[in-house]
């Protein structure tokens, strides 16, 4: 028997990789792997997981040992959609498997007391923050931090959930008796509130071989907590998007991170102050699909393969639109120019992310014109008027 060249059986493979958790992040990944003819399989808790549409589903718990061994087995490497994956459960998988990004630094990203103390560390400006144990820790904290502030829970907090926002100290009994419970489960920090003109994020990239790579900055509405809207390129000086990709860049060094993150920041004038960072594929980075020469779910899966880095250039103007709790008429995004429609087939149910749909236009004044468009179309004028006003500055 002979052997064609130098490929060897195993470059011939097609690459599996396996994705802890199984929605819509893990969903738009198995989309846009496939053409790269990557093979997937995801774990996720629940039977009806979207992803499952897109790629074998692993039905059982994150920390069911015996299917993690046999998605071990299965793969040749493990990522995430959702980081709050038990960090045990991901270091004993990255004792079998490569897994990206590496237990440690999803273990930062999960507390936000080490987040914010590492970007401290690091030199990017935080909100003045105290962690919180005790309700005699809360006044404490008060003192420290002032008010107004926002109480939140440490861990497993997500979208504005476990939060609670207290405007003066009268507040304090009201915001204990909301979350001190969680104060031994998951811990709590407190948090100086932001007076921001606005909020925007960097969705980064870093490769195995330490290549990072940045979208433009986008700048990002939210609604009680969750993503709204979302504009890039943000219309923002330069040297305020300079200033940010050098904290992303700071960030993944450090963490000696691999794949996509995202770093939401405050703006306030030129001043970027952190306030978290998503240790995956990020909702403020889904107008790469359409909007970018490479996604931020192909850059993804090509960091945590090893392989080369697509570019991160922008294709003109790109805005997305988050759909929460139901699905509009897909006529009124369709019928736009640049509209892109992604439905996540998701069951309606309030306060859920169901889809979103990007507009991308070749100039802000185009861009501003289709989201008017969709707006009036969908009746959704309050969620596109914020987005058109800064583009048409
Ligand atoms: P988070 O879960 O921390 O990303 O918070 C969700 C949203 O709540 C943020 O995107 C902000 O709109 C708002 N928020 C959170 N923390 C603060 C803060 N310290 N100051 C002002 N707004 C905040």
């Amino acid at each position: 028997m002979t052997t064609r060249g130098s490929e060897s059986p195993r470059m011939s493979r097609r690459q599996r990789v396996g994705i802890l958790g199984g929605g819509q992040l893990a969903r738009m990944m198995a989309l846009a792997g496939l053409p790269l003819g990557l093979q997937f399989k995801v774990l996720d808790p629940a039977a009806d997981a979207c992803a499952g549409e897109c790629a074998p589903l692993l039905n059982a718990a994150f920390d069911d040992a015996a299917a993690l061994q046999a998605l071990a087995g299965e793969v040749d490497v493990v990522t995430f959609d959702f980081e709050n994956v038990p960090a045990d459960s991901a270091r004993a998988l990255a004792g079998k498997v490569p897994v990206f990004p590496a237990p440690d630094a999803l273990a930062v990203a999960q507390d936000r007391l080490a987040e914010k103390t590492l970007f401290r560390e690091l030199g990017i400006p935080v909100p003045a923050f105290a962690a919180v144990d005790s309700r005699e820790g809360l006044e404490r904290a008060l003192d420290e931090v002032g008010v107004p502030c926002i109480l939140k829970t440490r861990r497993l907090g997500y979208d504005g959930k476990g939060q609670f926002r207290i405007r003066s100290h009268a507040d304090a009994d009201a915001a204990w008796e909301a979350l001190g419970a969680q104060a031994a489960r998951v811990g709590l920090i407190l948090e100086a509130f932001v007076p921001f003109d606005g909020e925007v994020s960097v969705v980064a990239v870093r490769g195995r071989d330490g290549e990072f790579r940045a979208w433009p900055l986008t700048a990002n509405w939210h609604v009680d907590g969750v993503l709204s809207a979302s504009l890039a390129p943000a219309p923002v000086p330069a040297r305020v998007q300079d200033t940010a990709l050098r904290y992303a860049r700071l960030l993944a060094e450090k963490l000696g991170y691999v794949g996509v993150f995202a770093l939401e920041l405050f703006r306030r004038g030129d001043q970027l102050l952190a306030n978290e960072m998503a240790p995956r594929v990020h909702n403020s980075g889904h107008w790469t699909i359409e909007g970018a020469e490479t996604s931020q779910f192909e850059n993804h899966l090509r960091a945590v393969l090893g392989l080369p880095l697509g570019s991160t250039a922008m294709r003109g103007h790109a805005c997305m639109l988050n759909w929460i709790g139901a699905m509009p008429d897909a006529a009124g995004v369709l019928g736009q120019a640049g509209g892109h429609w992604h439905d996540y087939g998701k069951e309606p149910r309030a306060g859920r992310k169901v889809g979103h749909a990007t507009f991308r236009a070749d100039t802000p004044q185009a861009l501003a014109d289709a989201l008017e468009a969709a707006g009036a179309a969908l009746e959704r004028q309050a969620q596109v008027v914020p987005v058109v006003a800064l583009l048409r500055g």
